[in-house]
């Protein structure tokens, strides 16, 4: 479904991604770890375009989108922050991509309804976020990307807002979803227990480069360095 191929990215003299390789199958769930500042939002920020890569390539379905702008991409991203528009209602928030994307009102109404009875946001949809609570306003913003029926979900730490209960509900939820979608899925996590029970394989990354791939098991039994170790909590 993605294709990574030698993406390095700068921010002026700072080299932030280096020669990074990845293949995402289609369906696969895959999850980013590493420790803070090695370039997992940034990485996500360059698949999803809101970031040119200062080099490389990327393909999704088999497609160049190296230069295609961020809405043309077929893919959804959620936010740690959920960056939700204050002044519209869960509604309109969920619209507002559909709309900019020229779908029917019709379409809209019909993804809209889906997304909500997913998420259980039935009763909420007359709502604006500063109505809701943090977990409702995850869920509005992992709906306004489901609307979108991507080919590929970003999620950038989307539950490290809430707390463990709703952490734990939520984390079921997405994988409910991914199931239920068949979509790829790149979700990036400070979490070991979302990592070990979400990723059908996990990335580590050190300093801008990819350290190693591999299943939870593969990298919990089979780790190659006490770096990768020290992130799935195994045994060294
Ligand atoms: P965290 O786990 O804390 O979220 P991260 O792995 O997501 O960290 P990034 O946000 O991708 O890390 O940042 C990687 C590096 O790139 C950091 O050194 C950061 O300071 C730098 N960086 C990110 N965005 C910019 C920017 N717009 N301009 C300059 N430097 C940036
Ligand atoms: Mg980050």
């Amino acid at each position: 479904a993605l294709k990574l191929e030698k993406i390095n990215k700068s921010f002026g003299q700072v080299h932030v991604l280096k020669d990074i390789d990845l293949e995402v199958t289609e369906g696969e769930f895959i999850v980013f770890v590493g420790p803070s500042g090695c370039g997992k939002s940034t990485l996500l920020r360059v698949i999803a375009g809101l970031e040119d890569a200062t080099s490389g390539t990327i393909s999704i379905g088999g497609r160049d989108v190296t230069a295609t702008p961020p809405a043309k991409r077929g893919i959804a991203m959620v936010f740690q922050s959920y960056a939700l528009y204050p002044h519209l209602d869960v509604t309109g928030n969920m619209a507002l991509g559909l709309k900019q994307a020229g779908e029917t009102k019709a379409t809209i109404e019909e993804r809209i309804a889906m997304a909500a009875k997913m998420l259980s946001l039935e009763d909420y949809l007359k709502r604006r976020p500063a109505e809701l609570s943090g977990g409702q306003r995850q869920r509005v913003a992992i709906g306004r990307a489901i609307v979108r029926k991507p080919e590929l979900f970003l999620f950038d730490e989307p539950l490290s807002n809430l707390d463990a209960a709703l952490r734990m509900a939520t984390r079921v939820e997405i994988a409910r979803l991914h199931r239920e979608l068949g979509a790829s899925m790149i979700y990036v996590t400070h979490d070991q227990t979302e990592a070990m029970t979400l990723a059908d394989r996990i990335v580590v990354l050190r300093d801008g480069r990819v350290e190693q791939v591999g299943s939870p098991m593969q990298l919990y039994n089979d780790p190659d360095n006490q770096f990768v170790a020290g992130f799935l909590g195994a045994p060294s």
